[in-house]
């Protein structure tokens, strides 16, 4: 059997459109005089919360020596497959047999999925609170292996964007800076 469904029918006050408008205008003043959550960007930087997935780094040891071994699960775990590894023979006595020789990620073609970062065994790659790091050639957002070890400097101690200067190297992170 079908079912009949009936149209709205507008009431009398709905038709007279001033309850609806006093509603609107109530909700337009209770936010009136909240806390303003808009900032002056770039002048102001948002800080974004822990867990943030931005722009990757590779992590050290206290020694300085590179977590990563090379062993190319993150490459594996990327749905966007823009992860490329060369691996070579570790140049340390630390029973670590491989080494990245070259660590590149299209940053182009990431989705900021975190999946490397979960893949990997050895808490080596992890995503960063960088999220302004735009340029102007598609060459300049392949970040190296420097580059990632450059943001593990930027971001080890603090918060990228609670430093001072925050942000004002944010164009050179992709670059050749590193
Ligand atoms: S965040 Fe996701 S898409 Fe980007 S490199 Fe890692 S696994 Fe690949
Ligand atoms: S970052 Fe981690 S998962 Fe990727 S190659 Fe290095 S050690 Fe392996």
């Amino acid at each position: 059997m079908a079912t009949i469904v009936k149209s709205y029918e507008p009431t009398f006050w709905d038709r007279l459109y001033l309850p609806a408008l006093a509603k609107g205008l109530a909700v337009t003043l209770k936010h009136f005089f909240r806390k303003k959550i808009t900032i002056q960007y770039p002048d102001e930087k948002y800080v974004p919360p822990d867990g943030y997935r931005g722009l990757h780094r590779l992590n050290k040891y206290p020694d300085g020596k590179i977590r990563c071994v090379a062993c190319e699960l993150c490459s594996a775990a990327c749905p966007a497959d823009c992860i490329h590894i060369i691996p070579g023979p570790s140049p340390w006595e630390d029973g670590k047999e491989r080494f990245p020789v070259r660590f590149d990620i299209d940053l182009l073609r990431c989705i900021f999925c975190g999946f490397c970062e979960m893949a990997c065994p050895e808490e080596a790659i992890e995503l960063t609170e960088i999220y302004d790091f735009s340029n102007y050639t598609r060459d300049d957002l392949l970040i190296d292996k420097e580059g990632l070890l450059g943001v593990y400097e930027l971001t080890k101690d603090t918060n990228y964007y609670s430093r001072p200067n925050a942000g004002q190297d944010s164009e050179a992170l992709t670059s050749d800076k590193f």
